[in-house]
């Protein structure tokens, strides 16, 4: 079974090697405003590289990311780092947050054009071909640094979508109602979600093309073309490497989640019955869900008062829990539109940030 060690951390987080106490890490990134929609004048300004006003109110995060930020820049400040902490064995994770049309989906896939089963990244590809791209290098070279200790890596991807609650693997759509099952070998896991080794760029479009093809894109009056499911890219990274020190194998393993929510407005019911009805609460139970254990776990953080931290309430959160306020590094794209029209749920998505940032997590290196 796994059993978790120390190993060496980054120095400057903390002290105690292997273990990391460290803060969510939040990104604010405001889209472009509309060129084909009239939705008002901007009323979000950056006004530092970490803050921005709305409406005469400052908001300070890890970092602001303005209309005119890159692809690239979105993945110096969020992927590089997620790499490297998967590398060195931490558990990592990217959500992206934020209303529908604010840039979720631009900022984790890219737009869907920009995706091709060719092995090159182009401007437009989001964040998680350029994860991939950097992981495969850095483990290259790491294997030729540590060619003596025979270092080999094995990276396994899945991709689901909870979308009313249920659980849908994306790789094989056939797959309706999967299950999340712990267990303490495995920690939380989903019943027979197809994994599948990647170890190319192509494997990797090849899945992210079809999981993204499948995914459920509903058409109803509560919010026509939005994605109202919310979707996890996992990769579980191993490496197996024999100690210098003593010739014995060394074992690692460390997953990295890219998880797309639903959209965060408050979803109104008019005109929805039956089904959709029932849809729009259980989305709504997922990010409510969310929304009430970052609550919690700031509360947590900030007073050190011990409480139950419902996990269980929400696939989405039962699923994710490592990540929340566990053993797990993340980091929080919150996106929003620097748009009038959109004003109050740009509020409500930086109120969420703001909570989000106060909460810890403890991440541990998992080594045998
Ligand atoms: P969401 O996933 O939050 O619903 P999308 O990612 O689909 O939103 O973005 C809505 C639209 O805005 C898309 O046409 C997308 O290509 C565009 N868009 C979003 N963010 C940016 C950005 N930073 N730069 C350029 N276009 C963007």
């Amino acid at each position: 079974p796994l059993k978790r060690k120390l190993s060496m951390d980054t120095p400057h987080e903390n002290s105690v090697p292997g273990i990391s106490d460290s803060g969510v890490k939040v990104v604010v990134r405001m889209r472009p405003p509309c060129q084909d929609k009239d939705e008002g004048d901007p009323i979000v300004q950056k006004i530092s590289s970490d803050s921005l006003t709305i409406n005469g109110q400052t908001f300070t995060f890890d970092s602001v990311a303005d209309t005119d930020a890159s692809q690239l820049d979105i993945f110096e400040h969020v992927g590089v780092p997620l790499v490297e902490n998967c590398l060195a064995g931490f558990n990592s994770s990217v959500f992206a947050y934020g209303q529908t049309g604010s840039g979720k989906t631009y900022t984790m896939w890219g737009p869907a054009n920009a995706l091709s089963e060719d092995n090159t990244i182009n401007d437009q590809q989001g964040l998680t071909p350029r994860v991939f791209e950097r992981l495969f290098a850095r483990m290259n070279e790491e294997q030729i640094k540590h060619s003596d200790k025979q270092l080999n890596y094995q990276c396994h991807c899945s991709f689901l979508e909870i979308y009313n609650e249920q659980i849908t693997d994306l790789l094989d759509p056939n797959q309706r109602n999967l299950q999340i099952r712990e267990d303490v070998k495995s920690g939380v896991y989903v019943e027979n979600l197809t994994e599948e080794q990647v170890y190319t760029m192509k494997d990797v479009f090849r899945l992210l093309l079809k999981g993204l093809s499948n995914r459920r894109i509903g058409a109803t009056s509560i919010n026509s073309e939005s994605s109202r499911s919310h979707t996890v890219f996992t990769c579980v990274v191993e490496s197996r490497c024999k100690s210098a020190a003593d010739g014995m194998s060394r074992f690692k393993s460390s997953r990295i989640n890219l998880v797309d929510l639903a959209g965060s407005e408050r979803q109104k019911l008019t005109g929805a019955a039956g089904e959709r009805l029932k849809e729009a609460g259980n989305i709504n139970r997922s990010l409510s869900q969310l929304g009430n254990l970052i609550n919690i776990l700031a509360e947590v953080s900030q007073t050190g008062k011990q409480r139950h931290i419902p996990y269980r309430d929400s696939r989405l959160t039962f699923l994710l829990q490592e990540s929340l306020g566990g053993n797990a590094k993340l980091a929080m794209v919150c996106a929003i539109s620097p748009a009038q029209s959109c004003r109050s749920e740009t509020f409500s998505t930086l109120r969420f940030a703001q909570r989000a940032k106060a909460i810890k997590n403890k991440a541990v290196v998992n080594e045998v």
